[in-house]
Order: C-alpha cells, then sequence, then structure tokens
C-alpha cells in the first residue's frame, strides 16, 4: 500500500481576525492609517444614530492613529504634536487609549478634569452630555440661558480684546 500523501495546505491565505472586535465573519480590510485588519462597513452607518459597532468607523472617527492620518499629519501619531494641539487633553488621552485602539498612547499626558461651571459635577467629556461655550462647561442639568451665553460672550470677547 503506497502511502496517500495528504497535501492539502490551505493555500488561500486567511485574513485575520478584526484587530479590534475580533470577529471573523464580516469583511476585513487593513486601514489606511497604520494597516491592521479591520472590519466594518461605514456605509451602514446610520446618520445619528451614534452607533459605535462599525470598527472602522470608531478606529478612523475615535483615535489619535485615525484623525492623524486624516489631517494628514506627519510621522508617528504617538509623538505629533498637532494631534496634541488639537484636542483638549482630556480628549488627547482618550482619543490615544480608548478600546478603538491597536495601539495604545505610551505615556497619556496628565490632565485637569473638567467641572460644571455652575453646579460643579464633574463632566467626563468623551461621555458626552455637556455643552460648552468659549470654554466655559455645563453638565446637562445646567443648560446655558440666553441671559447667561450674552454674559459668557462678553466674558471672553473682553478677555481676548484686551491683549
Ligand atoms: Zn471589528
Ligand atoms: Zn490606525
Ligand atoms: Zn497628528
Ligand atoms: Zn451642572
Amino acid at each position: 500500500m503506497s502511502k496517500i500523501v495528504k497535501n492539502q495546505a490551505k493555500t488561500r491565505t486567511e485574513i485575520p481576525p478584526c484587530g479590534l472586535c475580533g470577529k471573523s465573519k464580516k469583511p476585513r480590510y487593513k486601514t489606511e492609517c497604520c494597516g491592521n485588519w479591520i472590519c466594518g462597513d461605514e456605509s451602514e452607518y446610520v446618520m445619528f444614530s451614534y452607533s459605535r459597532d462599525i470598527c472602522s468607523r470608531n478606529h478612523r472617527r475615535f483615535t489619535l492613529c485615525g484623525s492623524h492620518h486624516v489631517e494628514g499629519h506627519k510621522g508617528d501619531w504617538k509623538t505629533c504634536k498637532k494631534c496634541r494641539e488639537d484636542f483638549e487633553p482630556e480628549m488627547y488621552v482618550w482619543y490615544g487609549m480608548n478600546e478603538y485602539n491597536f495601539e495604545k498612547l505610551p505615556n497619556p499626558p496628565a490632565f485637569e478634569p473638567t467641572y460644571c461651571s455652575k453646579c460643579g459635577e464633574r463632566i467626563v467629556l468623551p461621555d458626552g452630555g455637556y455643552s460648552s461655550l468659549c470654554g466655559v462647561y455645563r453638565c446637562d442639568n445646567c443648560p446655558i440661558t440666553e441671559k447667561e451665553r450674552e454674559e459668557i460672550i462678553r466674558g471672553y470677547k473682553s478677555k481676548h480684546e484686551s491683549k
């Protein structure tokens, strides 16, 4: 009996699962920004649904890696000064550390937490649920009234014009 050599090696190269959600059901492709395998079809996004189910969209919109690429910055996003200037420090850290990253920011800078200017409640910027005007932050329980709006803008202008 001659030995039957089974040689049905998989010549088809296997596409690795999505680097973010770990699933391999959906079609995957490499990200333009960092060349990692990712799933998600952005055309499936429903406007204003704020859905965070589309990995490719999450990575492009909610990470430094993605925005660094979209903005056309040079070099590595982890050391990019423009990225650092573009975002408030709290958002910068979140963009660099959240679960939509393949690689996280190595040395996230410390940042001052943001508080509601009226009630003093801590506002977690990445969670939303606040409004801001000229550097004044308000939680959702303390919306800026029309009168306050004028005052804030006036205060802001006088601070910036008297230079
Ligand atoms: Zn995915
Ligand atoms: Zn990337
Ligand atoms: Zn950048
Ligand atoms: Zn408040």
